[in-house]
């Protein structure tokens, strides 16, 4: 029962670490994370301790729990009709109101079922503090939702994430966190290697990636590291799978830099790589070793990483607070470590674990090409032209910048081409958020021309039609458009009419309706 109790629960429906500690941290900031928490003020005024009230509701001696507007349980729900199906679950769970494992289970149903959007976040946010304020304003929605409440409850589950993924031990409750080291979520494979020299007398604040020499992977390394007799070790491996490997905690100095300097302060990752000169990476290596450091600096505090390309340099620079430095094994031995290829992209591993610590809101759009490589948002696919033309201008008429590519005779309404998929992750839900129904694919095609359009002539044979400032009735008059013939230079569907035209005059928009096409 407990912290990790609720954790395990919420992981097995979650699957993100940040999502689960980004909710928890609120239910933290709601009751404590205990179950029977029955509201402070309620407490006082119905003259219950959380263990009576809970008691008078299970055996029917009290009977106003569903209105009686007092916050109660994990999340202190107090709106009348969530607590009524609380009530009902848990009877229908045969338990007591105040039981964790049913109020876990209730709330996990209560995100699929009605916070669907809420649920998405969490399964897919990229920090703690993103998950929590989420769960704050949409979820949870307490009266304050101001900086100072979203700050704290990100610091609960930060706090609730040392504790219980850290290593350090913790003392009991929840204002005496110790600040701890914490060790990777994206680790699957952990086997503990005894070469180490135990706890650092360093902070972290450095990063050091090696070539392994060997397409080999996680299993392997942790075999290579588990006897004595190798006197070597690394806190984290990635295997040619790209999955993450552990061998020593972080809060421990790991043996693999050969400098007793470096190795006190640094990560230390060995990556899989090929056995010859350059000793290149994967991808799906290099991408991870991206996500890991990304991992690491948002755990340790930093929001920039750090490729000075020097050995002199940093090793003689003093990084800020916020600042994590890149060093190489090829600094203090006599080794090609990490390899040609991973030395000519430091200064890339550096520029882009930055930009998604920082720049998270910069997204830099790209021209779609047709290499197939690039993830590109699509909002909608259709076997006729003018379907797509529609969608096209729908799409645009919100701000974005979209085009049509013609894949499998299927003409495609796209809004951008992004080689990072974090960036087409963002738009992608830009585009969500502004009504449309999109999803990411990697299918590259032609690009097709834009819609040209013939003008054409119509004659207006009624007086009393409106010119329109836009395409829809929706749009103010701009007084009558006096009996005659007009071209129309561009056409739109719109409110209230089948077809608007624009006029050539530029003094704005008719109904195609009540013109005759001449
Ligand atoms: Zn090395």
């Amino acid at each position: 029962m407990g912290a990790s109790n609720i954790y395990q629960k919420l992981k097995a429906a979650i699957g993100n670490d940040y999502g689960v500690f980004g909710l928890m941290g609120n239910l933290m900031a709601e009751s404590g994370l205990r179950a029977n928490n029955l509201q402070n003020t309620y407490s006082k005024k119905f003259g219950m301790t959380d263990e009576e009230y809970t008691k008078a509701v299970d055996d029917g001696s009290y009977t106003n729990f569903v209105k009686d507007s007092a916050g109660y349980g994990l999340a202190q729900w107090t709106y009348w009709s969530r607590k009524q199906k609380l009530l009902q679950y848990a009877q229908a769970y045969g338990c007591s109101i105040g039981d964790e494992n049913m109020q876990v289970d209730f709330m996990i149903g209560e995100l699929m079922a009605s916070y669907p959007s809420v649920l998405n976040v969490l399964k897919n946010a990229t920090s703690i503090r993103e998950a929590s304020d989420c769960v704050l304003t949409q979820y949870e929605r307490p009266a304050d939702q101001s900086e100072s409440v979203k700050a704290k409850r990100a610091a609960y589950g930060e706090d609730l994430m040392k504790q219980l993924l850290g290593g350090n031990t913790t003392t009991e409750g929840k204002e005496e966190v110790t600040m701890g080291y914490t060790n990777s979520p994206l680790v699957s494979y952990t086997k503990l290697s005894p070469n180490h020299s135990g706890q650092r007398t360093h902070a972290i604040d450095r990063i050091t990636p090696h070539c392994v020499v060997g397409q080999c992977s996680v299993e392997t390394l942790g075999n290579i590291f588990a006897p004595t007799s190798k006197q070597a070790s690394c806190n984290y491996g990635i295997g040619a799978d790209g999955r993450v490997g552990m061998y020593v905690e972080e809060k421990n100095r790991s043996w693999c830099s050969s400098s007793y300097a470096n190795d006190q302060r640094a990560i230390t990752i060995e990556c899989a790589s090929d056995t010859a000169a350059p000793y290149a990476f994967k991808d799906v290596v290099y991408n991870k070793l991206i996500e890991l450091c990304v991992d690491i600096c948002k755990r340790n505090g930093k929001t920039k990483l750090l490729w000075f390309g020097d050995k002199d340099k940093t090793l003689a620079y003093n990084p800020a607070t916020n600042e994590m430095v890149l060093t190489v094994h090829r600094w203090f031995a006599n080794k090609s470590c990490p390899g040609d290829w991973m030395y000519q992209r430091m200064g890339d591993l550096a520029a882009k674990v930055t930009a998604k610590l920082g720049g998270a809101t910069t997204i830099e759009p790209e021209k779609p090409v047709s290499d197939g490589a690039l993830y590109r948002v699509q909002v909608g696919a259709y076997s006729k032209r003018e379907n797509a033309d529609n969608q096209l201008k729908a799409v645009k008429a919100k701000g974005f910048d979209a085009f049509i590519v013609q894949v499998d005779g299927l003409y495609k309404v796209q809004v951008g081409a992004y080689s990072v998929k974090a960036n087409a992750e963002a738009q992608l839900a830009k585009v969500k958020a502004a009504g449309f129904d999109a999803f990411i694919t990697t299918k590259a095609g032609t690009a097709v021309s834009a819609p040209t359009f013939s003008p054409y002539k119509v004659r207006v044979s009624i007086k009393d039609l409106n010119i329109r400032k836009g395409p829809g009735t929706n749009y103010a008059s701009n007084g009558f458009c006096p009996v005659g013939v007009y071209t129309i230079i561009e056409e739109s569907n719109g409110a209230g009419d089948t077809k608007w035209g624009k006029l050539k005059s530029g003094a704005g928009w008719i109904s195609l309706d009540y013109a005759k096409r001449v």
